[in-house]
Parts: structure tokens; sequence; C-alpha cells
């Protein structure tokens, strides 16, 4: 039986050392932390998987949560009146809903991660509790047929070169504040149906609020993306998780006054609901070389990591474990030769690219065509629909986001104009 080590027990790791243990494979997962810690420990992500990603976790059976998960079904947008603010009430220039084919979902990655672990070892596999280095893994590549790096952007990535071509960022494009509560009340406009609720603060950041199945049941998250420098990049350094919370909510309060409304009673999840931190959008050459000339297979994060303004590297990290899955399955009993690895990756990067594309543009100011096809959702749910679904599958954005020609073709397709 072929053996593989999967290095990173988050969402590709475990997807993929789980769907390989299904088909027989001999897996070691390597991991950092334990289940508990990960379980006990702070929340990592936001984690907003669509339909498409989490059909990936189905097919494998991994949907452990879905029925006690509420189902989001629909991705609104609300635009604040650029400085508005000062002096405040803030005004909402665009505000819509745009409902969703199949039902997105928030799984904390501490509850997923922890349970997928626990049913790995349940299974038969091999779990070792390690930080790995590239030392550790000189030695690992001798002893497996394939060694997958999924550790997301931790320091093993240092093994992967940068890909300039494909990263056009060399400093980080947000500044992230995370916060889980209780107590959110629902928007006015919609209160049955559950959303993500994406709030743009033009030349300042964005707030996305959205439920969650966390540690203590139902729950919602307000996460701020903050420009560098600018009034919501005041997060770093804070260390009382309850400080964080008063500070996420006074940015509410001044920026985003709708939100804020409902938030007037929240308290935190847990002392661990809180997050702050930036990283450099980066993509990067997906095989590493060890130094006794072993070669390695990165995974989601480790070759492709996005800013989360577009909520997608949850999303990507599945698609890449289906993706890699399939081709290993495929191989057979054939050698994972560099030629092979270059062709999984390959085949990720088909949907990754788009991925890419599109949360590098989000990061940039907003161009007049985007922000009248965002003006004109308002008054055509068509439209509306359509930006939502294309966050399961951003491929779309291509025919009717980039070019002003075909944004103004699109729209003039719905106006009859
Ligand atoms: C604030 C924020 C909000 C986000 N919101 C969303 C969202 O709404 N939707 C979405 O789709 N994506 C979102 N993302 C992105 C998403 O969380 C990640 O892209 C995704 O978790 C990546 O999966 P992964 O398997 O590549 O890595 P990870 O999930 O990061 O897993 C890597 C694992 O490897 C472990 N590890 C690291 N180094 C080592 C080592 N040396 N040895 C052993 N183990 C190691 C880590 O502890 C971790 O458990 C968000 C990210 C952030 C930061």
């Amino acid at each position: 039986m072929r053996k593989i080590l999967v290095v990173g027990a988050g969402q590709s790791g475990l997807q993929l050392a789980l769907g390989l243990q299904s088909h027989g494979y001999e897996v070691t997962l390597m991991s950092n932390r334990t289940a508990d810690e990960i379980r006990f420990g702070r929340v990592m992500s936001t984690q907003c998987m669509f339909d498409t990603a989490l059909q990936h976790e189905r097919d494998l059976k991994l949907n452990f949560w879905e029925q006690q998960t509420p189902r989001i079904q629909g991705l609104g947008v609300s635009v604040a009146a650029p400085g508005s603010h000062d002096p405040g009430p803030t005004q909402r220039v665009i505000d819509w809903l745009g409902r969703l084919d199949g039902y997105a979902q928030s799984v904390d990655q501490r509850v997923k991660m922890a349970g997928w672990m626990d049913t790995f070892v349940q299974r038969g596999g091999q779990l070792v509790i390690h930080g790995a280095a590239v030392s550790d893994l000189d030695y690992f590549s001798r002893a497996y047929d394939l060694v997958l790096v999924s550790a997301g952007k931790g320091e093993l990535v240092s093994m992967f070169g940068r890909d300039p071509e494909r990263s056009p960022y060399t400093a980080p494009q947000r500044a992230l504040a995370v916060s889980y509560v209780h107590g959110l009340g629902p928007r006015p406009e919609h209160p049955e149906l559950e959303a993500v609720r994406c709030n743009l603060v033009p030349g300042v950041g964005e707030l996305f609020v959205m439920p969650t199945l966390t540690t203590s049941g139902r729950a919602d998250i307000l996460f701020w993306e903050g420009i560098p420098g600018g009034p919501l990049d005041v997060f770093d350094g804070v260390k009382d998780p309850t400080e964080h919370l008063s500070l996420t909510l006074e940015l509410m309060e001044t920026f985003l006054p709708w939100e804020y409304a409902r938030a007037t009673r929240v308290e935190l999840t847990d002392a661990g609901g809180t997050l702050a931190g930036r990283y450099v959008p980066t993509v990067r050459n997906p095989i590493g070389r060890l130094p006794g000339g072993g070669l390695v297979l990165g995974v989601a994060d480790v070759v492709v990591a996005n800013d989360p303004i577009t909520g997608q590297g949850s999303n990507s990290a599945s698609k890449c474990a289906a993706a890699y899955l399939a081709s290993i399955l495929e191989q057979g009993e054939k050698e994972f030769d560099e030629a092979w690895m270059r062709a999984t990756f390959d085949r990720y990067w088909e949907t990754a690219r788009h991925v890419t594309k599109w949360t590098n543009a989000m990061l940039a100011p907003p161009p007049e065509h985007i922000l009248n096809l965002l003006g004109a959702a308002g008054q055509l749910p068509t439209a509306a629909d359509r930006f939502a679904n294309a966050f399961d599958d951003p491929a779309d954005f291509e025919d009717f986001f980039y070019e002003p020609e075909k944004t103004a073709a699109y729209l003039g397709s719905l106006t009859g104009a």
C-alpha cells in the first residue's frame, strides 16, 4: 500500500488525509497541535464555504455538522457613502441581497479540524504531533511515496519560492480583525434569512458579518478588513479580547451604523473568539526541493494564499484537496515525480487562478464600472443573484466583472439598453 505523509491538519490536509484513508492509503498526518489544542484555542478564520466546496466534503461523508450549522442563503452588499460618517450618521448608497442557488455554511475550524482529526485517528490513521521542520521532511521524503505540505501560511512556506508573476502585492493589503459573538440581531431587511453581509466603506475597508457554528453553538462573526494605516488599522497589540470587541463595535458605530444597530447587545463567544493579523497575498512555486534532493508538493494556502476579502481560502483548500485526491488516485502505482506534481498543481490552478485574479481586484479601489455594477444590482435582482453565486464559482466573473465593456453588455442585456 502506498504511504503518504500529510504535514498540517487544516482544511486541505485533513480533507486529503481522510479522503486518502478512505481509499486505503497508509496515511500519516503531522500536526503542530493536538485536537484539544485546536478545539480550545483561538479562532483562525471566518471559513464561510459555498456549495461546491461543501459538496467535496459531502462526497467524502465529512459533513458532520451540516444539520446544526446555519444555512446561509443570501449574500448582501452595502456601500457607505464616501466620507459621510464625518460628521455622521453614515448614509448607504448601495444595499441589496443576492440569493445563493445552494446554501453556504461556516463551521468554526476549531470544531471541524478537531473533529476531523479525532475521526482520522478513530479510523486507524497515524497522527504525529510535531511541528515539522525542513530537516524532518528531508528524512521523511525517503520513507514515503509522497509528502504533501498543507501547513497553511506557517514557516514551511519558505521551501516554496514566490511566483512574482502571479503575486502582484509585496505587502499586506488589509489589517484583519475578527470577533465571534453571541447576541447579534437579524438584519431588519430580511429577518428570516441567514446571509453573509459585505459592508464596503470606500477608502477605509470592509466589514463582513456572517453566522457560524462555533464551540458554543450558533454564533455570528464580525470581521473587519482595514486598509493598512487607515482608521480600522488599530487592532495590532490589543491583547484583551474585550477591548478588541469594544474597538470593533466603536468602528461599526462610526462607519456602519446599520450593522451597529443590531450589535448593541453582543458578547464574545469565548476568550479565544478574537483574532487580528495581516499577511501578504502570495502565489508560490508548488514544488519544494529538500536539501537531500527529495521533492514535496505544496497544498492550498502554502501555494496560493489570497487575502480573505472574498472569503475564498477554505473554499480553495477544499477544491485543492479534491483535485489532488483525484490526481493521486489516477496515478495508481506510478511514481509521484516532478512532472506529476506540476500537472497536479496545474489542475488546481485552473480554479485557483480565478480566485486569485478576483481577490486581487477586490483589494484595489473599485473602478467606475464595478461601482456601476454594484449599484445596478440594487435594481436588478438577477445581477445581484449572479454576483452572489460567483462566490461559489469565481470563474463566472470573467464574463461580467473585469472589463467595462463586458459589464456594460451584461447590464444592457438585463435592461434591454
Ligand atoms: C481572518 C480570516 C478570515 C477568513 N475567512 C474565510 C472565509 O470566510 N472563507 C474562506 O473560504 N476562507 C477564509 N479564510 C481563509 C481560510 O481560513 C484559509 O485559506 C484556509 O484555512 C487554508 O487552509 P489550509 O489547509 O491551506 O491551511 P490551514 O487551515 O491554515 O491549516 C494549516 C495547518 O497546519 C498547521 N501547521 C503549520 N505549520 C506546521 C508545521 N510546521 N508542522 C505541522 N503542522 C503545521 C497549522 O497549525 C494548521 O493547523 C480566512 C482567513 C482568515 C485569516
